[in-house]
C-alpha cells in the first residue's frame, strides 16, 4: 500500500466535532478527511432544534444535568453529565463569537426552545430550525480561513493501522462511487469525528454517509465499544417515502403541535402525562405502535402554527412542499426513524479511546453522557464539548510546528460496497433491530448480517458497516431488559435500580454472532 507520512494531526470527518476540533487545534497543522465538500454529508448541518444549554438566569447547569441523567434511564455517567452541562454556556458564547447568528430576544438574550424531557426552555436556536446549517456555515468559514487546516475533500477513511496497541496510521481512499486503492496516511495523532450510524437503518433521518463506518473501523482495529444497543429513534420523521426521511423537529411539539392518527385521535394523552412532550423513546414507541396498527400517525401543526410554520420552520415547510403537503391545512404523516446512536467508541473523560494515540468526539464516541436515551439537543453540545477536550489533550502531546500540504493521488482499483448488500443490511436493521426488539428477530438479524458479510465482505467500507450492525444487534440480544430507547418485547421490564452500561469489543460481538449462527446449523 502507498504510504504518506505527515506531521499533521489526522481528523476523520467534517461535521461539527471535526471542524470545531480543527479550529481549537490551530495553529497545530491538521488534515481533515472529508468525504464530501465541507458542509455536506454531516448530520450536524441537518440539525434543526439547536443546542441545549442553560443560558437563562433562572435555569442552571445542575438542572440540565439532572434532566440528562433522568432521560438516560439509569445509565448516564453523572460526572460526564456535570462536565458537559457546565461547559455548555461557554460554548454557546464561543459559537456566537465565531459568527453563529443565534435567535435573540429584544433585550439581547437568547431565544430558547422547549424540547421534550427538558424541565426548562433551554435549546438555543437559529432562524427557527436552521441551527445546524448556520453553526456549520460559521465554522466552515473560519476553517477555510485557517492556514493550519488542510481539508482533503472527496476522501474517506476505511481502516486503522495499529502497532502494539497504538494507532499509527489510517487507510484513506477516494470517497466517490468507484473508490480507489487505499493510501496509508501516518500522522501525528488521530481524532475520529465520523458521526453515528443511523443510516445503517432503512428508515432514518441521517445523511447517507452516516452508516456507522467510523465506529466499525475502530471496532475492527480492536477499540472498546460502549452501549451500541442504545439507538434513538426520532418519533417524528416525515413518512413521505424519502430516503433519508426529512425531520419534523421536536421544537414543533414544543410549540404545541399535537400527534393524531387517521381517526383524529390525540393518542399521546393516554400514553404519558407529558403527552407529546414525553421522553423521546416513549413518543417513538407510541408512534411505532400506531404505524404497526395501520393507524397512520400524523403531526398536527394547524391550530398552533397555521401559516407561521412556513416562516418559523423553513426546513420542515420545504420538505412538506416538496411532498405536496400544506401543513397549514393538513397534518404531516410521521414515523419513528433511526436518528441518533448513544453508543459508539468508548472514550474516557479526556476523549481517549482504548487504543493509544486515538481520540474520538461527537456521535462516533460513547462518553457516557446519553445513557440509554439522549436528551434532545444534547448531541451537538456533546460534539462541541468533547471536540475541545480532545483538541486540548492532543495539543498536550503534539508539539506546535508547521507541516507541508499533503498531496494524495489515488489509483484505480477500489472496492466500493455493493448497493444491494447495503440495502439488505439496512432493511435487516429496520425490520429486526428497530424500535421494538425480541430475541428471535435479533438472532435473525445476526444471521443475515453474517451472511451478507461473507458474501460481500471484500469491501472495507461494507465490513465497517457490518461490524457496527453486529455490535448493535449482539448487544441488544445480550441486554435482556427494556431500558431507555432499547425496548425488548420479550423482556419488557428494566432490571431494578440503575442499569449498567455495556462494553464489548467486536470479537465479543462476533463470538455471540457465531454462536447464534451455529444454533441453526
Ligand atoms: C436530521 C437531524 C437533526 C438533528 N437535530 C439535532 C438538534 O437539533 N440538536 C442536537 O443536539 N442534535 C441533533 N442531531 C444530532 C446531531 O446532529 C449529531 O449528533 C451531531 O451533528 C454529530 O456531530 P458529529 O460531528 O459527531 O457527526 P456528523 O456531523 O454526522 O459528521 C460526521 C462526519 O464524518 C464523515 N464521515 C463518515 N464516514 C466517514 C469515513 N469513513 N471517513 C471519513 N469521514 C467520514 C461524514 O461525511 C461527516 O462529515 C440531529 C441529527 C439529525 C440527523
Amino acid at each position: 500500500m502507498q504510504t504518506v507520512e505527515t506531521d499533521r494531526i489526522v481528523i476523520v470527518g467534517a461535521g461539527l466535532g471535526a471542524l470545531y476540533a480543527a479550529l481549537k487545534l490551530a495553529p497545530r497543522p491538521v488534515v481533515m478527511i472529508s468525504p464530501e465538500t465541507l458542509g455536506e454529508g454531516a448530520s450536524s448541518a441537518w440539525a434543526q432544534g439547536g443546542v441545549a444549554a442553560a443560558m437563562d438566569a433562572a435555569d442552571s447547569a445542575q438542572s440540565h444535568a439532572a434532566d440528562t441523567v433522568k432521560a438516560g434511564d439509569g445509565t448516564v455517567d453523572h460526572g460526564i453529565a456535570d462536565l458537559v452541562t457546565q461547559e455548555a454556556r461557554a460554548h454557546i458564547l464561543d459559537l456566537t463569537e465565531l459568527g453563529t447568528p443565534f435567535d435573540r430576544t429584544k433585550d439581547g438574550g437568547y431565544v430558547m426552545s422547549r424540547e421534550a424531557a427538558h424541565s426548562f426552555a433551554r435549546v438555543v436556536r437559529v432562524k427557527g430550525d436552521q441551527a445546524g446549517a448556520e453553526i456549520m456555515a460559521a465554522l466552515i468559514d473560519k476553517v477555510r480561513q485557517t492556514p493550519s487546516i488542510q481539508v482533503l475533500e472527496g476522501t474517506m477513511a476505511t481502516e486503522l493501522e495499529v502497532t502494539e496497541g497504538r494507532v499509527t496510521g489510517i487507510a484513506v481512499e477516494a470517497a466517490d462511487d468507484l473508490r480507489s486503492l487505499p493510501v496509508m496516511l501516518r500522522g501525528a495523532a488521530v481524532l475520529l469525528a465520523g458521526g453515528g450510524s443511523g443510516g445503517l437503518y432503512a428508515l432514518t433521518t441521517n445523511p447517507p454517509r452516516i452508516r456507522g463506518q467510523v465506529i466499525g473501523m475502530a471496532a475492527r482495529a480492536g477499540a472498546m465499544i460502549a452501549d451500541p444497543e442504545f439507538v434513538q429513534f426520532h418519533p417524528t420523521a416525515m413518512d413521505v417515502g424519502e430516503d433519508p426521511a426529512p425531520l419534523a423537529t421536536e421544537a414543533l411539539r414544543g410549540e404545541g403541535a399535537i400527534l393524531i392518527n387517521d381517526l383524529g385521535e390525540r393518542f399521546m394523552q393516554a400514553v404519558h402525562p407529558d403527552a407529546e412532550l414525553a421522553p423521546r423513546d416513549v413518543v417513538a414507541r407510541a408512534i411505532f405502535a400506531q404505524s404497526q396498527a395501520g393507524r397512520r400517525p400524523m403531526l398536527d401543526t394547524r391550530d398552533v402554527l397555521g401559516e407561521a410554520i412556513k416562516t418559523q420552520f423553513p426546513s420542515v415547510a420545504e420538505a412538506c412542499a416538496r411532498n405536496g403537503i400544506d401543513p397549514a391545512v393538513e397534518p404531516i404523516p410521521v414515523a419513528a426513524a433511526a436518528h441518533y446512536h448513544m453508543g459508539g467508541i468508548a472514550t474516557d473523560e479526556h476523549g481517549r479511546a482504548s487504543l493509544g494515540n486515538l481520540w474520538v468526539c461527537g456521535e462516533a464516541s460513547s462518553t457516557g453522557l446519553h445513557g440509554a436515551n439522549r436528551l434532545a439537543s444534547n448531541g451537538l453540545l456533546e460534539a462541541l464539548v468533547f471536540a475541545r477536550i480532545c483538541a486540548e489533550e492532543i495539543a498536550a502531546v503534539v508539539p506546535e510546528g508547521t507541516a507541508p500540504l499533503i498531496n494524495l493521488t489515488f489509483e484505480e482499483g477500489g472496492n466500493p460496497p455493493d448497493p444491494m448488500a447495503v440495502r439488505a443490511l439496512r432493511e435487516t436493521m429496520t425490520s429486526h433491530v428497530g424500535v421494538v426488539r425480541d430475541a428471535s428477530g435479533l438472532k435473525t438479524a445476526l444471521r443475515k448480517i453474517a451472511a451478507l458479510e461473507s458474501d460481500y465482505g471484500s469491501s472495507m467500507s461494507f465490513l465497517n458497516m457490518t461490524a457496527t450492525a453486529t455490535l448493535i444487534a449482539a448487544a441488544a440480544l445480550t441486554r435482556k431488559e427494556s431500558r431507555g430507547a432499547h425496548e425488548r418485547s420479550d423482556y419488557p421490564e428494566a432490571f431494578p435500580g440503575d442499569g449498567e452500561r455495556s462494553r464489548l469489543t467486536l470479537n465479543d460481538a462476533l463470538a455471540i454472532r457465531s454462536q447464534i449462527c451455529k444454533e441453526t446449523s
